[in-house]
């Protein structure tokens, strides 16, 4: 059996990798995992049990017990859970429970697939180091605050833009200096700036990255 195509699309918050990461599993027929949903699932349990966040044990039950089909839950989007998901995070214990999903789903990829792309923060670093395709993806502060910004229109009345961009440099900064798995690009990942690109001109440069990457 020929080994699964895997995609590793990491990168931070507001940065356009969901959107990204569905259409190109869409283009290339590949299963998609946002892996993101997984912490944050930790997180709202950890929220809604009204445990410490910065209990490593609590969030490694809340971990362990984890249903796949709680995924689709719509609380899961709120700043609030994002938040408080990337202090569970931090633990080795939670990311240790969660990691044999996502390296299962990359392994053996639903729906007879032949690969996944799986989005997250250390994907290419940490759950499949030998993805065939690493993508980086960023945004500057300003481009990715104002973009979440937008998304919270009606939403969440009292957001502005300083608050939005106040919590998202606040949850980066812990995703990007954690000692366990930080949010870095893999030393062989292609770094792909958004700031300036609209989602069709950032599919199709991500496209064009990576078909030269399966050609090569
Ligand atoms: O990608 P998303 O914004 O949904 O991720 C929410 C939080 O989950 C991140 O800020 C980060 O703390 C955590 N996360 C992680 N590793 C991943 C995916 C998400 O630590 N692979």
């Amino acid at each position: 059996m020929t080994k699964p195509l895997v995609l590793a699309l990491d990168g931070l918050s507001a940065t356009g990798k969901g959107t990204l990461g569905r259409r190109l599993a869409g283009a290339l027929d590949l299963a998609y995992l946002d892996t993101g949903l997984l912490y944050r699932a930790v997180g709202l349990s950890v929220l809604k049990a009204g445990e410490p966040l910065d209990d490593p044990i609590v969030g490694e039950k809340a971990a362990q017990n984890l249903d796949p089909a709680s995924l689709d839950d719509p609380a899961l989007r709120s700043d609030e859970v994002a938040s408080a998901t990337s202090q569970v995070s931090v633990h080795p214990q939670v990311r240790a429970a969660l990691l044999k999903f996502q390296q299962d789903f990359a392994a053996l990829p639903p729906e007879g697939k032949k690969g996944a792309v799986l989005d997250g923060r250390d994907i290419g670093t940490v759950i499949v180091p030998d993805a065939k395709v690493k993508l980086f993806v960023t945004a500057s502060d300003e481009v990715r605050a104002h973009r979440r910004f937008l998304e919270l229109q009606g939403v969440h009345e009292n957001a502005t833009e300083a608050t939005v961009l106040a919590e998202m440099k606040a949850r980066d900064m812990r995703d990007q200096t954690r000692a366990i798995a930080p949010a870095v690009p893999a030393e062989d990942a292609i770094v792909l700036d958004t700031s300036s690109l609209n989602a069709d001109e950032v599919f199709k440069t991500a496209l064009a990255i990576v078909r030269e990457k399966l050609e090569s």
